[in-house]
């Protein structure tokens, strides 16, 4: 039974979450879920930074990302996609399947998309209706620099939605969506917001609404026009049987989110990833992507040379109990990853790194010297932070 959770998601979660999602359901029509809905909306507002009404979903992250498509693009429409990793690809695939032409910006997996580029890709393509992009790609790690990204399509001519993928940033990195006038936002509750899968949003900004409502019906499930008329301030209910009981954990999870407040949460990213990133170079392993200092959300290395990560990653959960990623697509011989978004304590960091330590002289590398462990405590006793759960 694994112990100690540094994966890219479903992350940590904190004991008062699954305690909340532990209860009997509260009715779905009644006053209960409707003061529940209104306190995770709220809730969701305030961790992305807008005044935009946030619309939820029973579906993972893929699910609103495809609603945010199907409700602000129409067949036909041109929409560029910014893609340096997997999250960006399966974008292209959501937006291909949806009947939408597919303007790529390309990346080798591991770069971070440049404004510059931005700029002149919307420059070529007049007619494009959106550009998407993750704010961190979590398969490469990389972190893109949205707050330089966003000013770059708000400036172009054709005036294109702005949507963001941020399903492992909500929680982990500043989202800014009312200061960098996003559009539309999706997020998920298993990732840096340390609740359990079955929940994703999409915060709906004023530009995001007016093209939704000149476009025809978007397929029934996902039709923004149906959560929003269920979703009457003050009363709010979800069109179809919600899940309810991941909402309860998610309310928990805010709540947690909310008592720390959010410079406090993005402060505890920023430590938790310095520790990774000290613990793995004392182990030798080279750091993979661009913007290293910037990926707060989970941290890429390079395997060594003949040991195959995914190997590496089955014999650290059977063996140590502790569960990390291999790559994704063509990083999958090469890359491993660790993630430290979400409620991860420093307990989890010795205890991941001690770890790892150990694996790689069982894949035939030194012995263990504590090296890694004792760069990660360094970097908490610098700090004067010891993080717990
Ligand atoms: C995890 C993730 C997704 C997919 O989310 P699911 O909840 O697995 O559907 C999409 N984008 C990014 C950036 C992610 O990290």
């Amino acid at each position: 039974m694994a112990q100690t959770w540094l994966t890219p998601g479903p992350t940590p979660v904190p004991a008062a979450v699954l305690e909340a999602q532990g209860r009997h359901p509260v009715f779905h029509r009644g006053r209960a879920f409707q003061l529940l809905l209104s306190e995770v909306t709220e809730g969701l507002q305030w961790l992305l930074e807008t005044s935009n009404e946030v619309l939820l979903y029973t579906a993972s992250g893929t699910g609103a990302l495809e609603a945010a498509i199907v409700n602000c693009f129409a067949p036909g429409e041109r929409i560029v996609v910014c893609v340096n990793g997997f999250f960006g690809e399966r974008v292209v695939t959501i937006a291909t399947r949806a009947g939408l032409v597919v303007e790529r910006l390309d990346y080798r997996w591991g770069e971070a998309v440049r404004a510059d580029d931005v700029a002149a890709c919307l420059a070529r393509t007049p007619d494009a209706r959106g550009v998407v992009l993750q704010h961190s790609e979590t398969s490469t790690s990389v972190v893109n620099d949205l707050a330089a990204i966003a000013p770059v399509v708000t400036a172009a001519p054709s005036a294109p939605l702005l949507m963001v993928d941020a399903v492992s940033a909500a929680g982990a990195l500043p989202i800014g969506t009312d200061r960098l006038a996003l559009d539309l936002v999706v997020g998920a509750s298993q990732k840096a917001l340390g609740a359990t899968p079955g929940v994703s949003f999409v915060a709906v900004g004023a530009r995001a609404w007016a093209r939704h409502g000149e476009l025809p019906p978007a397929p029934y499930y996902w039709d923004f026009s149906e959560y929003r008329r269920w979703a009457r301030p003050g009363t709010p209910e979800s069109p179809y049987t919600p899940a309810i009981s991941v909402i309860e954990g998610l309310a928990a999870a805010l709540r947690g989110l909310r008592e720390q407040g959010l410079d406090a949460v993005f402060a505890l990213h920023r430590l938790n990833a310095a520790a990774v990133k000290a613990g793995v170079a004392a182990l030798g392993l080279e750091p993979f992507g661009e913007n290293i200092d910037a990926g707060v959300v989970v941290t890429a290395v390079r395997a060594p040379p003949g040991v195959d990560p995914s190997a590496l990653a089955a014999h650290l959960e059977t063996r140590y109990g502790v569960v990390v990623a291999a790559g994704q697509g063509p990083l999958s011989a090469d890359v491993l990853r660790v993630g430290h978004l979400g409620s991860v304590s420093a307990a989890d960091v010795v205890a991941g790194i001690a770890a790892l330590e150990a694996a790689l002289a069982d894949f035939g590398g030194p012995q263990p010297t504590g090296a890694g462990v004792a760069a990660v405590v360094q970097t908490y006793r610098k700090a004067g932070s010891w993080p717990g759960r």
